[in-house]
């Protein structure tokens, strides 16, 4: 990692026509940021490059373009001057050396033409300012003002500049901070964690798109624990997720106590995320108690209690993401769902099972039902071992139980077994409510075990029914 010559990293023949272009144009021109740090990182095959000239990185762009087999299209963004072409699933974006200068209220920018070192200060960390020369004179060669390779083999993420105005420039640095430090293993710089928690109240200003962006990054890591612990220990979380702040701490009475539910969450996460890439599922893991705060209560006979928290937390699901500007769409719903039946298979896995218990899960789980066994397995965090043997072991004997219901009773995305319309000609009904009543029975009878999932026994049923409720079936 310490050698100078970095040419085995630019190996794409991608490299070439772009060094190529800018020598047309007489512009020095660098590979920078993400693909150098995760090239030094060894982390795998990159999803974008980000090239800067000296120069307009838009005409380089025209020229990389003219320069490719068949020509792409570039995207050109005026106002950013930047320029990106999609090349093989590959995003290469373009940008000219900037020198930037920041208004307090706003993080855009001032921007004017500057060296490649002047671009290189305004980078948000020492690691992502990396720079490889792709001039001829110094091809493949690494440019590092801040030792940003020396913070790579600290494992530190430093900025250039002063924290305190890196961060207040532009305050979305602050989450990118957390970001790259849960997605790399890093350790935040003293200073930086210091200038964050002062800083902390100008995340304000930042759209909630983006840090929707950088939750989603942080959780979608192998670790997503250390992100949110960075949140609550700079400050940030009752900005972004006051909910989960308001689970933070443990409450005594009477000699009584409960769990800090915030913690056990995050030891939630970081167990689901070894099961489940699942970012959706990783966000009901994050969730699943905030129902807790606005539900605990304490009785002198029973202790602590958090009475409905699952629905309570179902609902604010809802108010979470539309106040941070997430789509309200089925992705929604399905964590809402995971929500509110979080506690369902904890009931299955205490008691003696019925097969009845279990087939009520699988009809409201649906297509869900394995999602929220992943998730139940996921919120056993007792450290007594053989408490958590017990629990796991209940848990797969819940999940043995589904599999021998479903087996036999096909119950998941269960069908009606008798549609309205026969209930409608049997009994020679016009459309009323004496048909969703028959049908609801059916379905209970089903459930509840009165009657196997079949055509014949649920016909035979609703006669039955039907006759209670003084229908006459025609012959
Ligand atoms: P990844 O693509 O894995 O998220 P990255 O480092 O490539 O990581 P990008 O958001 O793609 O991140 O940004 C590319 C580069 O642009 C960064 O490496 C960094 O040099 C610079 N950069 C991005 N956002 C900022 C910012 N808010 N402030 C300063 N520099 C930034
Ligand atoms: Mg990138």
């Amino acid at each position: 990692m310490q050698e100078q010559d970095h040419r085995k990293a630019l190996l794409d023949p991608i490299f070439t026509i772009i060094a190529n272009s800018a020598k047309e144009l007489g512009m020095d021109t660098y590979v920078i940021g993400g693909f150098v740090r995760d090239y030094l990182m060894d982390r795998g095959t990159p999803k974008d490059i980000d090239v800067v000239a000296v120069g307009s990185g838009i005409e380089l762009a025209r020229k990389v373009a003219s320069n490719l087999p068949g020509k792409p299209k570039i995207s050109v963004f005026k106002n950013f001057g930047t320029a990106m072409i999609n090349h093989t699933g590959l995003e290469l974006e373009f940008v000219g050396a900037r020198k930037e200068s920041y208004h307090r209220d706003s993080r855009k920018p001032m921007v004017e033409d500057g060296t490649l070192e002047e671009d290189q200060k305004r980078r948000d960390f020492t690691i992502n300012a990396l720079a490889l020369s792709l001039n001829k004179a110094d091809y493949g060669i690494l440019l590092d003002p801040f030792d940003g390779l020396g913070d790579l083999n600290r494992k530190l993420i430093r900025t250039p500049l002063e924290p305190n105005i890196t961060y207040s420039d532009d305050p979305l640095r602050m989450m990118r901070a957390i970001r790259f430090a849960t997605q790399l293993g890093f350790k935040i710089h003293n200073e930086s964690l210091q200038a964050i928690t002062e800083n902390k109240q100008r995340i304000k200003i930042i759209s909630k798109e983006r840090i929707v962006d950088e939750l989603h990054k942080i959780l979608g890591s192998a670790k997503p624990s250390v992100g949110f612990a960075l949140m609550h220990k700079t400050g940030l979380l009752p900005y972004i997720l006051p909910e989960l702040k308001a689970l933070q701490g443990i409450e005594e009475i009477e000699g009584q106590r409960h769990k800090d539910n915030f913690w056990h969450t995050l030891e939630v996460v970081d167990n689901i995320a070894k099961t489940t890439e699942n970012v959706w599922l990783r966000w009901a893991a994050l969730l699943h108690d905030i129902g807790k705060a606005p539900t605990k209560r304490f009785h002198k006979k029973i202790g602590w209690t958090f009475h409905g928290h699952e629905f309570v937390g179902s609902k604010m699901v809802y108010t979470l993401f539309k106040r941070l500007h997430m789509p309200l769409n089925e992705k929604m719903k399905f964590v809402q769902k995971m929500v509110r039946m979080s506690s369902r298979p904890i009931i299955l896995s205490e008691d003696f099972v019925t097969d009845s218990a279990v087939r009520r899960l699988i009809f409201d789980a649906g297509d869900h039902v394995e999602d929220l066994m992943t998730l139940c397995e996921a919120d056993i965090t007792t450290k007594n071992p053989r408490k958590q043997q017990k629990y796991k072991r209940n848990f797969k004997l819940v999940r043995q139980k589904i599999e021998e219901v479903e087996e036999r009773d096909h119950i998941r995305n269960f069908q009606p077994p008798i549609s309205g319309e026969e209930i409608m000609k049997t009994f020679n009904l016009k459309p009323s409510r004496e048909i969703g009543i028959l049908k609801e029975a059916i379905k209970e009878a089903i459930l509840e075990g009165v009657i196997p999932n079949e055509y014949s026994a649920a016909q035979k049923y609703m006669l039955q029914k039907g006759d209670e409720m003084g229908l006459i079936a025609k012959i």
